[in-house]
């Protein structure tokens, strides 16, 4: 076996729009599972509604490419039917943090045994660039010309304090450690939560002066603070510069988990 077994190249050309960040994050979840030795007939990938949610239509496995915002109900009732399956979840920050958002802290409450990977393009890209729960503070969209004015979604801190037990932050740059990350989550009981910050030229990157795939894949790099850092700087006082996020592994433990292989 080897990771192109893993994808349904009859299934190509993709529908990605060219320099889309979502897929290096198909190749680097692809690449984990194969690294981990599991079998296509035993894994299902489950998904919502957007541009990351037709991630499963290009790989081999069996797969659920569900209604918006419901990937984890689905993904949940796999679980519990077939506890020893492999159940990962793509989804996008539209489908998990707006309409698919008490799914997502529920699925975190109950702490179910899947991989939640979800690519955070910060806009709806798929229906055209609509402002979304993780718009950033002053980003256009097509529902925020003047700058999004509400505050956006921690994904990380909503699933820590639901309940997950496995919760990290990379973006598509940081192909290695998000490699890493997926990797152990997918082996990590409870739920994993991996968010990707995720380059979407077409619908984010126009609208907000990013307009070239660099300049977007750039601005992440540039903006990224490891949370070793992070930790640093509010351990000596210092305050955390304007317009950093953090990225690594920030949950890590062993709350009795729902759905955990025999
Ligand atoms: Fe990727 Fe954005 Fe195009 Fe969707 S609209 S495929 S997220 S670049």
């Amino acid at each position: 076996m080897s990771v192109e077994d893993w994808y349904r190249v009859d299934r190509l050309p993709h529908i990605f729009c060219a320099g889309c960040g979502n897929g290096t994050i198909i190749n680097c979840t692809l690449e984990a599972v194969e690294s981990l030795g599991w079998k296509i007939d035993e894994t299902i990938f489950v998904s919502g509604i957007g541009c990351s949610s037709r991630a499963p239509g290009y790989i081999s496995t069996d797969s659920l490419h569900t209604t918006h915002g419901r990937a984890l109900p689905f993904a949940t009732g796999v679980k519990m039917a077939k506890p020893n399956f492999n159940v990962v979840v793509f989804t996008g920050d539209g489908d998990l943090s707006a309409i698919g958002g008490n799914h997502f802290i529920h699925a975190c409450r109950r702490n179910i045994d899947i991989t939640v990977i979800c690519m955070n393009n910060q806009i709806y890209g798929m229906t055209g660039g609509q402002g979304s729960p993780c718009t950033p503070k002053g980003a256009l969209s097509t529902t925020t010309p003047y700058g999004m004015d509400e505050n956006p979604f921690d994904l990380c801190e909503l699933a820590t304090a639901a309940g997950a037990n496995y919760v990290a932050r990379w973006t598509s740059y940081h192909v290695k450690e998000l490699n890493q990350a997926i990797t152990f989550g997918l082996q990590k009981p409870g739920l994993s939560f991996i968010e990707v910050l995720v380059q979407c030229p077409t619908n984010y990157g126009r609208r907000n002066k990013l307009r070239d795939v660099q300049s977007m894949i750039s601005a992440m790099k540039d903006h990224a603070l490891l949370k070793e850092k992070r930790d640093r700087l509010l351990a000596e006082g210092k305050p955390i510069p304007d317009g950093m996020f953090v990225v690594g592994t920030l949950t890590d433990r062993n709350r009795p988990a729902l759905g955990v292989k025999q």
